[in-house]
């Protein structure tokens, strides 16, 4: 397809599906705008990298839909000079609107095919800013905390005790949670005085938290 009509499809997605729904961060918007969803799904998926939905990657995982990316971001109110954590590196789409938003971006991913492209691929982007990490996320990144947001794309079951442990005072931790085949419920946890306010944000569909360790 040609780049034309990418980037007609691509505003017509953030002012229809981002600003439409809610989406109201410029911050957010300005790194939806910048980040290339062409360049992080299969060849063959480029002509519906911006429509408004998840679309297949390898191993049976996804690339999250633009909406969802854009909310957990908004949701997890970055000021510039943050440190977050992300579990699920996925495609590395995610990290790089992260990365757009916070100063350092530290993302784990279980599976070594998915973690190396998106490594290879965010360098190639120029992403500096953003450090890649095998292995189980549910455990979370002890050596790099704490963490001023934990972002976690993927449905856990119930909040990992590691990211509370591992979050900042007035951290923010954005996590789907919910059984596996139905949907979840997007929470917000912040930290406040060493304990977790809780709030829920909606229902959401992501692929399971695969707990290894
Ligand atoms: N945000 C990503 C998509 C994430 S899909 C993108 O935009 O491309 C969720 C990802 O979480 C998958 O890649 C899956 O392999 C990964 N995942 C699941 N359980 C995990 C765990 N325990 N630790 C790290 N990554 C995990």
């Amino acid at each position: 397809m040609a780049s034309e009509h990418l980037s007609a499809a691509k505003q017509r997605m953030i002012d229809q599906h981002l600003r439409a729904r809610g989406i109201s961060d410029e911050r957010v918007l300005a790194a939806m705008q910048r980040v290339p969803r062409e360049d992080f799904v299969p060849e063959a998926l480029r002509p519906h990298a911006y429509d408004d939905r998840a679309l297949p990657v390898k191993l049976g995982q996804t690339i999250s839909q633009p909406y969802t990316v854009a909310f957990m971001a908004q949701a997890a109110q970055f000021s510039r000079d943050e440190r977050v954590l992300e579990i699920g590196t996925g495609t590395g789409y995610g990290t790089a609107v992260l990365a757009c938003l916070a100063a350092e971006v530290f993302t784990v991913e279980r599976w070594p095919k998915l973690s190396d492209t998106a490594t290879h691929r965010l360098e190639r982007f120029g992403f500096r800013n953003v450090v890649t990490k095998l292995g189980d996320g549910s455990l979370g990144w002890a050596e790099q905390s704490p963490f001023d947001a934990i972002v976690v794309t993927a449905a856990a079951e119930q909040l990992p005790t590691a990211f509370f442990d591992q979050l900042a005072e007035r951290g923010r931790i954005i996590i789907p949670i919910g059984v596996p085949g139905t949907g979840q419920t997007m929470f917000r946890f912040t930290r406040q005085s060493g304990k977790l306010r809780e709030e829920s944000l909606g229902m959401f569909s992501f692929v399971p938290l695969v707990c290894d360790s």
